[in-house]
C-alpha cells in the first residue's frame, strides 16, 4: 500500500556525519529509519556523507543524527531531484545567512528555491528567550551598526506589513519563530512570495518579541508587527546546492568541519532576551 503523499515539500539534504567504524552505515540507518517526513537516500561511510529526501526540519534531522552519537554537518540543500545531474536541479538557487547579534543569540537561516512560487526557509537560532519571535528578510545586507542599518523589512510593492499567509504583507515578512524551553528555535516554513534570487545580498532579522503579524493595536503593528528590538542579523549569502564545491561556512580559519560544528554548538549562554 502506498503511503499518504507528504503534504509538505520535500527536499534534498546532504549531511556530513562522522563515520569512522565499520557499521556506521548501519547506525545511521538505524537512526533515521522510522523518523516520520525522512527517507534515506545514500550512505558514504568513506566521504562521511549521507543523503537524504526530508519534509522536516533539517536541523531535526541533524539531532537525530547526533542523538545516535554521531557529530553531523548539513553541507547542502537541494530540490527533490538534486544530485540526480538533471538541469533542473543544478539550477536550484539556494542561500544562507548566519545571524549573529550584539548579544548571544546566533543562528542560521538556509533559503532553496525548489519552484518558482516556494521558497523553503529552513533554520535553528539558539540564544532566544523561549516563544515567538518575529524573523524577517530586511532591505539591506549592512551590518554597520549591528541591526540597525538593515533598514526596514524587505517590502519592493509598498505594501503593509502582515503575516507570511496574508495577501497584503511585505515580501520579507515571514512570521514568527518558536524558541523552546533551551532558547532554541528550529523551523521550516514555505514561502510563496519570498525569491532567492530577490534576497541574495539583503538580510535576516530575528527579533527579540512576537510579531503580530499586522494585527495588533500599537502604531508599529503596520509596519513592523512591533516585534521588538532586533536580536541577531545576517547578511543572505548565495550558498551552495547539493554536490557543488563543498565550501564551508567559514573558510577564514582553517578549522576542521568538525571543529566548525563544535563551535557552533558551545552550549549557549543562560537564554536571555
Ligand atoms: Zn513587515
Amino acid at each position: 500500500m502506498a503511503a499518504a503523499p507528504a503534504a509538505e515539500t520535500s527536499c534534498r539534504l546532504e549531511f556530513s556525519v562522522e563515520m569512522t567504524c565499520e557499521g556506521c552505515a548501519e547506525a545511521v540507518r538505524a537512526a533515521l529509519q522510522g523518523m516520520a517526513g525522512v527517507r534515506l537516500l545514500d550512505v558514504r561511510p568513506e566521504t562521511q556523507t549521507v543523503l537524504v529526501e526530508a519534509s522536516v526540519a533539517a536541523e531535526r534531522v541533524r539531532e537525530r543524527l547526533e542523538a545516535a552519537g554521531r557529530r553531523a554537518v548539513l553541507r547542502g540543500m537541494g530540490g527533490p531531484g538534486a544530485g540526480e545531474g538533471t538541469a533542473a536541479a543544478t539550477g536550484t538557487a539556494a542561500a544562507v545567512a548566519a545571524l549573529r547579534g550584539p548579544g548571544a543569540v546566533r543562528g542560521l537561516v538556509r533559503f532553496l528555491q525548489v519552484s518558482p512560487e516556494r521558497c523553503l526557509v529552513e533554520g535553528a537560532v539558539d540564544g532566544l528567550r523561549p516563544g515567538p519571535h518575529g524573523l524577517h528578510v530586511h532591505e539591506f545586507g549592512d551590518l554597520s551598526d549591528d541591526c540597525h542599518s538593515c533598514g526596514d523589512h524587505f517590502n519592493p510593492d509598498g505594501e503593509r506589513h502582515g503575516g507570511p499567509q496574508d495577501e497584503h504583507r511585505h515580501v520579507g515578512d515571514l512570521g514568527n519563530i518558536w524558541a523552546d524551553a533551551t532558547g532554541r528555535a528550529a523551523f521550516r516554513l514555505e514561502d510563496s512570495r519570498l525569491k532567492v534570487w530577490d534576497i541574495v545580498g539583503r538580510s535576516v532579522v530575528v527579533d527579540a518579541g512576537e510579531d503580530d503579524l499586522g494585527r495588533g493595536s500599537h502604531p508599529l503593528s503596520g509596519l513592523t508587527g512591533n516585534s521588538g528590538p532586533r536580536l541577531a542579523c545576517g547578511v543572505v549569502a548565495r550558498a551552495a546546492g547539493l554536490f557543488e564545491n563543498p565550501k564551508r561556512l567559514c573558510t577564514c580559519d582553517g578549522l576542521t568541519l568538525w571543529d566548525e560544528r563544535d563551535r557552533e554548538r558551545l552550549p549557549p549562554p543562560a537564554p536571555h532576551l
